[in-house]
Parts: structure tokens; sequence; C-alpha cells
């Protein structure tokens, strides 16, 4: 169970404990320094650029995509840009209207405010930024009963950055009030290498090219695991070989942490073998999966299916998760096409 959380928190885009230091560090501050996600950047360029012009503040923004690939980072980057200021919280932070109502009549002109895990915000406190979004105004209630009246409050123009994991989980109302949507997706091998050399740099650490290969492609397209992969690789080094990093030992290293050489790890492998073993090559319903190998249905959701989805290992049906032939060449099992549909009854 203990290996199982160490690997696990390895190859998670979520951030742990441990990567406060290394995030605050090694986050780019400015769109120039900021690898991959072209078109993204490209888009928000325009964007900054032509609100800059007009003396405005940004549209509000949506960032979305899976866990580790830069959301938080474009927030401050945006608001470095814009030379505001930032006030950031999230969405389980704020748990009642009030909070809400709180936060939002503190913020100053223009300044961006960035709310994580957007999708989280309960419907009641949802509500509240409907108003500030749209006419940046909120709407309190005085009193209680029949003499209740509403008094509306004029808020500074400001900028709403949210960050989710979870697009299709938020309320149709909340995504329609942002201005622009932009999707992080994975990052290819040559920005992941580049954003593992830029690391080393600010860390002072030196490896050769092929060492950096051997984590880039382990860091599932996600910068937040190769700074991860790239730390425990030097640390590695550090007591097994004075600090030198040579191919080798970096694959030692990586294999030490139990992780294949495409960045599956002990549970990747387990979603996939209980798909093919237990239920034929499936469908089979995330729930199911996700009792059979004791995890949480929203770990696998947010951690690991997007890539196992984007490696082309699985595949999500109506009727749910199938593992391909692509898995089962990678595991070494044989190839079962997933069940016909059951017969009808009637
Ligand atoms: P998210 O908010 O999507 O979970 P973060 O913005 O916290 O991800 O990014 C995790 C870490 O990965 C950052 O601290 C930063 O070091 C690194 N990172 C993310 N995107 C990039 C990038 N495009 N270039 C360089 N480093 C990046």
């Amino acid at each position: 169970m203990r290996e199982k959380e160490v690997t696990a928190r390895i190859i998670s885009g979520k951030p742990s404990a441990d990567d406060i230091s290394l995030d605050t560090n090694l986050r780019p501050r400015r769109l120039s320094d900021f690898i991959g996600q072209q078109k993204v950047k490209g888009n928000l360029e325009i964007a900054i650029a032509a609100a800059q012009k007009r003396g405005e503040p940004l549209d509000h923004v949506l960032l979305y995509g899976p866990p580790g690939l830069g959301k938080t980072t474009l927030a401050y980057i945006i608001a470095a840009e814009m030379g505001v200021s930032i006030k950031v919280s999230s969405g389980p932070a704020i748990e009642r209207p009030g909070d809400m109502a709180a936060i939002l009549t503190n913020l100053q002109k223009s300044d961006d405010f960035f709310i994580d895990e957007i999708h989280r915000l309960s419907r009641l406190v949802e509500e509240i930024l409907y108003p500030a979004m749209e006419d940046f105004a909120i709407d309190i209630i005085l009193g209680k009963g029949p003499g209740a009246r509403s008094l509306r409050l004029n808020l500074p123009r400001f900028t709403l950055i949210g960050a989710t994991t979870r697009y299709a989980l938020m309320s149709p109302p909340l995504r329609d009030r942002f201005g622009v949507v932009y999707r992080l997706d994975f990052y290819d091998e040559p920005a992941i290498r580049a954003i593992l050399k830029r690391s080393a740099k600010i860390l002072n650490i030196d490896i050769d090219e092929a060492s950096l290969g051997q984590i880039a492609c382990r860091a599932r397209g996600t910068p937040r695991v190769a700074n991860r992969l790239l730390k425990r690789v030097r640390d590695y080094a550090q007591v097994m070989a004075d600090g030198v990093i040579t191919e080798s030992i970096a694959i030692e290293a990586l294999s030490k942490l139990e992780i294949d050489p495409i960045g599956l790890d002990e549970i990747d492998h387990k979603v996939l073998r209980t798909i093919v073993e237990k239920f034929d090559g499936g469908p089979v319903g995330l729930e199911t999966i996700a009792a059979s190998i004791s995890e949480e249905a929203d770990t696998i959701m947010d951690v690991y299916e997007p890539y196992l989805l984007q490696l082309g290992f699985l595949e999500r049906t109506p009727r749910g998760r199938v593992a391909t032939r692509l898995a089962c060449e990678h595991l070494g099992v044989t190839y079962k096409k997933g069940r016909p549909p059951q017969a009808s009854l009637w």
C-alpha cells in the first residue's frame, strides 16, 4: 500500500507537499518562458495585447486540462503580463456564498481572481459569480422573509481566471460566462525535454541528452511529473553515483520508481489488466474498475485515464471503458475484442 502511494504520487500531475518549493522555483514567470502549448500561448498573447491596447482588463479566462500541465502557471503569467495583482482561491475553499461575496468585494480594479478547481464550487456560491462576471455587481439580500430586499453592489472590473480538470462537470451557465476557454494538452516530447533542460539549469543539475530522454519519455507529457522525475534522478545520482547522472544511472533511478518506459505505473497497469483479464476487454464502467482495484473513481478519471486515452490504450464508449489492442500489446497479453452488446431479453 505504502509503495503504491509513493509511486502514485510520482506520476500524478496533482501537486504534493514536496512540489510546493519545486513549483515556486521552476514556475515560468512570463509568457516567453512558458514552453509548448503554442496555440494557447499565441491566442493569449493576442488577447493580452488587445486588452492592453484598449486599456481594459482581460476577458474572463477558463483553462482546462489534466493536472500538472500549467494552468496555475498561466494564471500567474496572465497577471504578470497584464501588470495586475492576482488573488488566488479554489473551488473547495470557498464554501459559502458569503465567502465568495467577501472576496469579490475586496477586489481592486483590474485584479485577476484565480479559482482553481472551479468545478467544485457549490451551486449557491456559483450563483454569486454570475452577476459578478457579467455585470460586475453582486446582489445581496438584506433581511429575511417577506420584508427581505435585494441590494446591488457594484464591483470594480476584474478578470476571473478559472482552472478545471473537469470541464464537463461545470454548469453551462458558469462556462458560458467565460470570454475565452483554453484547453491545455499533454506536451510532446521535445517540449518536455525543453522544460527539463530549463529546470535542470535552474536547479544546477548537470545532465546529458540521453538521460534527459529517459526522463522525458516517462513524464506522461506532464511538466509537473517531468520536474518530479528529474529531482528523483538527481537525488538517486547524489547518493549512488557521486552526483554524476549518466543514462544508466537515470534508468536505474527510474526503474526503482516502478515506472515503465512509457511512464505507466502499477495503477495504470492494474486498470488495463482489470479491463482485459476480469472483464474480457470491456466495456466496463469506471466505478466497477475503481472498485476492483480499490482506487477512487475520481483519481482514475483525473490522473490515470487521460493519459491512457491519449496513448490510445483505452477507449471511452457509452457502455464503459474498453482496452485496445495497443494496450494489450504493451502489457504482453492476448487481445480480446470488446464483448458484443448483451442480447436483448425482448
Ligand atoms: P496545473 O495548475 O495545471 O496543475 P501548474 O501550473 O501548477 O499545473 O504546473 C505544474 C508545474 O509544472 C509548474 O510549477 C511548473 O514548474 C511546471 N510547468 C507547467 N507548465 C510549464 C511550461 N509550459 N513550461 C515550463 N514549466 C512548466
